[in-house]
């Protein structure tokens, strides 16, 4: 059968049930990159088909397992705008598990077994499901058909006691009990599914489809790890990550739309994302794209918003400027978020005075701004820059304007012996936005202002 076909096939299977998908974190660590990702795909799959997505939270490990992950797991998804429409524990089912563990003993498909348990050192009872040993075979919608032989697997321990069940009976029971269509999960649970599989034929289950997601590398393309850079989405939404970038970034950690968009809203995403377009092969974590999205995102947000958190994110210092004011900010807003990620970065470059000649003169202490040219030159390219604006009208003192009125000049005696001098006049920086944009924003009187200080200066 075409690969098409087979699809075809699979979607037809899609579209005459209900799509139910989860997520189900254990709650032993912080919310993990790719719990999130995970999280993002059974999402988007469900909402793409009109589905229920679900969160359970797999409590059992009941020493390792902590309410304060939990609640950063459920904050996160959250933050990430999420929604789930049922919340499980699997520490509230317990009497559930151990109705079916008296079923399958009853009916013979597994056993008590009296065993010395090694960690505990005394005698326990432990579950095991009787294993035939046969070939088990799924069609996975993203790697394609799997076997694998299960004799080697001999008769696993399904359940700690009658009561307790081992993870890979509590997944079965309870995907069934959810009525989950899609176990959509990280490609490092695919030796498990033959272990879930025999589970379910021994209860007389209907098998899920499975679609195993490639699992996200470190850049080196070896495990992502703490140590190669933060794996918590709390830590990126702290350091100032916008929900939208973080999701637009893991929507791309294994999936793409098969054209050059990038740029995604979540509707656009739930419109588009579909099993077919992910990849099988590893996703490589890289945090510089995240900062890209992050940037691009930033752009988007209304511009009443971005006047509004650039305005608290700068330093008190800042804004105790002399030349600050709103109308002020809102002419530089464009610019100052053109140098940064994320607001908290502002934050911190405002806090270093980086954005202070915005709204107060600049201090021209050092004689090495000037160095592209001699002193000389600067003081003869700042009188004759001075000359020429002198002309430019007030009221259309703008970056196209102010360009046309020094351009020819600069052309002759050269852009860099202009311009520089020029700009550091204005910014007292080496490095700065363009002396035309830096023009704009300060307006006719102020730049003046400047370069005419400047001049004194060199002198
Ligand atoms: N609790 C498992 C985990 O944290 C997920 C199991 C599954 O998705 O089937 O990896």
């Amino acid at each position: 059968m075409s690969h098409n076909l087979l699809f075809q096939k699979l979607l037809g299977k899609f579209f005459s049930e209900k799509v139910i998908t989860r997520i189900a974190p254990s709650p032993t660590g912080m919310f993990h990159i790719g719990t999130a990702r995970s999280a993002l795909f059974n999402f988007l799959f469900a909402r793409h088909h009109g589905g229920e997505f679900i969160v359970r939270i797999e409590d059992t490990d009941k020493e390792r397992s902590k309410k304060e992950y939990e609640k950063d797991i459920l904050d996160g998804l959250n933050w990430l705008e999420l929604s789930f429409d049922a919340l499980f524990r699997q520490s509230e089912r317990t009497d559930v598990y151990a109705e079916y563990i008296a079923r399958l003993v009853k009916n013979g498909r597994a056993y008590v077994s009296k065993e010395k348990s090694e960690k505990e050192g005394r005698e326990v009872e432990v579950v095991r499901l009787k294993n035939s040993g046969t070939d088990i075979s799924f069609r996975d919608i993203i790697r394609g058909d799997i076997s694998f032989n299960t004799k080697e697997l001999g008769d696993f321990v399904i359940a700690r006691s009658i009561k307790e069940p081992l993870y890979h009976l509590a997944v079965v029971i309870d995907d069934h009990e959810m009525n989950v269509t899609h176990v959509i999960r990280g490609d490092d649970h695919i030796s498990n599914t033959p272990r879930q599989i025999l589970i379910q034929r021994a209860l007389g289950m209907e098998e899920p489809h499975y679609a195993h997601i490639p699992l996200i590398l470190a850049p080196n393309r070896s495990k992502l790890s703490k140590r190669k850079g933060s794996t918590s989405i709390t830590e990126y939404r702290e350091g100032g990550c916008l929900p939208e970038a973080m999701l637009n970034y893991l929507a791309f950690l294994g999936w793409n739309p098969g054209t050059d968009k990038e740029m995604y809203t979540m509707k656009e995403l739930i419109k588009d994302f579909s099993l077919e377009q992910v990849q099988k092969s590893g996703a490589v974590f890289d945090s510089r794209k995240l900062d890209w999205f992050n940037r691009e995102h930033l752009k988007k947000l209304p511009k009443a918003e971005v006047f509004r958190r650039v305005a608290a994110s700068l330093s008190r210092e800042t804004r105790r400027l002399p030349q600050y004011s709103d109308a002020r900010l809102k002419k530089a807003v464009d610019t100052i978020i053109e140098r940064v990620s994320t607001f908290k970065e502002l934050g911190e470059l405002s806090e270093k005075g980086e954005f202070d000649y915005f709204f107060a003169p600049p201090h021209m202490e050092t004689d090495i701004q000037w160095k592209k040219d001699s002193i000389e030159t600067a003081a003869l390219v700042v009188s004759a820059v001075i000359g020429l604006l002198e002309n430019v009208q007030e009221q259309t003192f703008t970056k196209e304007t102010v360009k046309n009125a020094i351009w020819r000049y600069a052309e002759e005696k050269g852009r860099g012996t202009v311009l520089w001098p020029m700009r550091v006049a204005l910014s007292g920086k080496e490095k700065s936005p363009d002396p035309f944009t830096l023009a704009e924003i300060f307006g006719k009187n102020e730049t003046l202002a400047r370069l005419k200080e400047a001049q004194q200066q060199l002198l």
